[in-house]
């Protein structure tokens, strides 16, 4: 009886802790697990490494629905969550830097971008739901042959580069052209790393990638050939290295969370309707932010996987 009693009285504190939040469902867990979803190809039909532009549009639209917003991955580096309370960050990469997932289209003299890419998907969303957020990384190809090298419109290339860095998205690494870097010795996968940042640098000035995509998800010999260094007359430097599967990441703040193995989810419907309903089935494994970018909220019970850092300060136990 005594637990029952205490049992209820937890959870009415809790339920009172999310009213008061504001947040409807969900309580704040920031130990919580994070999706990094990855994209291929935007266009029809729907495939294995294609999305279709209504299933992507469909996609952003569950996401909201569930109360996901969007982020950009260095945000979720740098553990800046400006998220209400009782939502959680999703992340969306791009990767290959295929034709559908940035267009132009020339119109009477104008240009403008296709509405059907991903691009334009996105920021038709982004006008209509304000508060879903806004971001995505772009892992492009500038050495790739075509249809993949740099959304394959030659004339607008320096363009879209410009236009994602000025509209709050990031480019990331993905090499020069998409080379296997387990194959290669280290002067060459160091060239395919710096050689790739060479040519967004000569769209957009000065841009440094921050991550990066392993092509066909594949670690070179010795991971710090990717993280860092030098080659082709210019510097690199990189914070995170992505995989093309994995599941769910951990939180920044979880003890588990490795930046230079962070795992993704594949975009695609089967595996998308996995994770949102593993999320839906467990929703004390998703990252719920507590609405406050200064503190950190966990539940009691998974204290210990707080990483050091963290242990000392600002963290808000439920
Ligand atoms: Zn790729």
């Amino acid at each position: 009886m005594k637990l029952l009693l205490v049992l209820s009285l937890i959870l009415a504190a809790a339920l009172l802790f999310v009213s008061f939040a504001g947040a409807g469902e969900l309580a704040p867990n920031e130990l919580g697990r994070i999706m990094i979803l990855e994209y291929h190809k935007v266009d029809y039909p729907e495939a294995t490494w294609t999305r279709t532009p209504e299933n992507f549009r469909r996609d952003l639209e569950t996401l909201y629905a569930k109360a996901y917003r969007l982020i950009n991955l260095g945000d979720l580096l740098d553990r800046r969550f400006t998220l209400p309370a009782g939502t959680t960050p999703v992340v969306l990469t791009f990767d290959d830097s295929s034709p559908g997932q940035f267009r132009y289209l020339e119109q009477n003299g104008n240009v403008e971008i296709d509405p059907k890419s991903a691009v334009g998907i996105l920021e038709a969303f982004a006008r209509e739901h304000p508060d879903f957020g806004h971001g995505a990384t772009f892992y492009v190809l500038p050495g790739a042959n075509p249809p993949n090298h740099l959304f394959n419109q030659p004339a607008y290339e320096g363009k879209k580069l410009q236009y994602l860095v000025s509209h709050g998205y990031e480019i990331g690494n993905h090499t020069l052209w998409h080379a296997n870097l387990g194959k290669y010795p280290e002067a060459t996968v160091r060239a395919q790393v710096a050689e790739a940042q060479v040519w967004i640098q000569r769209h957009v000035p000065d841009y440094k990638t921050r991550t990066l995509a392993l092509p066909h998800g594949v670690y070179p010999a010795d991971v710090s050939w990717v993280l860092r260094g030098s080659a082709k007359g210019t510097s690199y430097s990189h914070d995170a290295v992505l995989m093309v599967a994995g599941g769910a990441a951990p939180s920044p703040y979880s003890r588990s969370f490795d930046p230079v193995h962070l795992p993704r989810i594949q975009a695609v419907e089967r595996e998308l309707a996995y994770w949102l309903t593993y999320f839906d089935k467990h929703p004390g494994e998703r990252f719920v932010s507590d609405g406050d970018a200064n503190t950190v909220t966990v539940p009691t019970s998974r204290r210990g996987q707080l990483r050091a850092e963290f242990r000392v300060q600002q963290v808000v136990v439920r």
